[in-house]
């Protein structure tokens, strides 16, 4: 699966991409993730990206046409590929793990990350989908870009070894969440209190403890 990411800060994703889950899956070549420059498609001497509202007021917006010649760049002329173009907003959908298991079924994904007070609105006339990763506004959209790609990396078939199963976790079925987890060591000490494992997960028991951690899933 291939992601491709316009914005004027590519080196932003290095560091967390290349780490853990997501390096991995880079590694074995089962996601490709490449950031794309916008100002590579500018042609002005000062590599212009944005400019100041129509009707006034503050802040700046960027530029429709340079977005829609990166994306005309970046369209794969491949029939059939299964691709979905994502403008990153605060006004867009909102991202949830049921349409990360769909995006998890596509070839490629194009993301136009936003800066400054937004995009031209006729970014919109080039795009398949809006997408705000929750209700709160961001510097930019790259941060969106990156946990749209993690969410639908987890999923993608051979990402999560069988210790790491997806299938388990939290929103796997809608409104489910995971039971709680604990490792060593049995007891610590806080503040003078005591906190301890609950003792079925000491006891060896599957059965029981299969039962507890059903009775412990969350449920809205
Ligand atoms: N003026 C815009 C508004 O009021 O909706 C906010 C612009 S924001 C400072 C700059 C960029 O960050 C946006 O164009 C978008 O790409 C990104 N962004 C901000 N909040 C976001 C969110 N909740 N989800 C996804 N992207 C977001």
């Amino acid at each position: 699966m291939q992601f491709n990411i316009i914005t004027i800060f590519p080196e932003i994703f290095d560091s967390y991409f290349n780490e853990s889950i997501i390096g991995r899956a880079q590694k074995e070549k089962k996601i490709k993730i490449k950031a794309h420059d916008l100002r590579k498609w500018t042609k002005d001497k000062h590599r212009t990206v944005d400019d100041t509202p129509y009707g006034g007021g503050a802040g700046m917006v960027m530029k429709a046409d340079v977005i829609y010649k990166a994306l005309r760049a970046l369209r794969s002329k491949k029939k059939k590929e299964k691709r979905k173009i994502v403008l990153l907003s605060a006004k867009g959908k909102r991202w949830d793990q049921a349409m990360a298991k769909k995006y998890s079924k596509l070839d490629n994904v194009i993301f136009v990350c936003g800066r400054y007070e937004g995009v031209d609105e006729r970014v919109k006339e080039f795009i398949d989908e809006e997408i705000s990763i929750g209700d709160y506004v961001l510097t930019g959209g790259e941060l969106g870009a990156m946990v749209m790609i993690d969410s639908i990396t987890r999923l993608l078939p051979g990402v999560l070894g069988n210790k790491e199963s997806a299938k388990d976790e939290s929103h796997s079925q809608p409104g489910v969440l995971e039971y709680p987890q604990y490792t060593k060591p049995e007891t610590i000490t806080a503040e003078r209190k005591k906190y301890s494992v609950p003792k079925v997960l000491l006891s060896g028991n599957h059965a029981e403890i299969k039962k507890w951690r059903e009775e412990h899933k969350k449920r809205s």
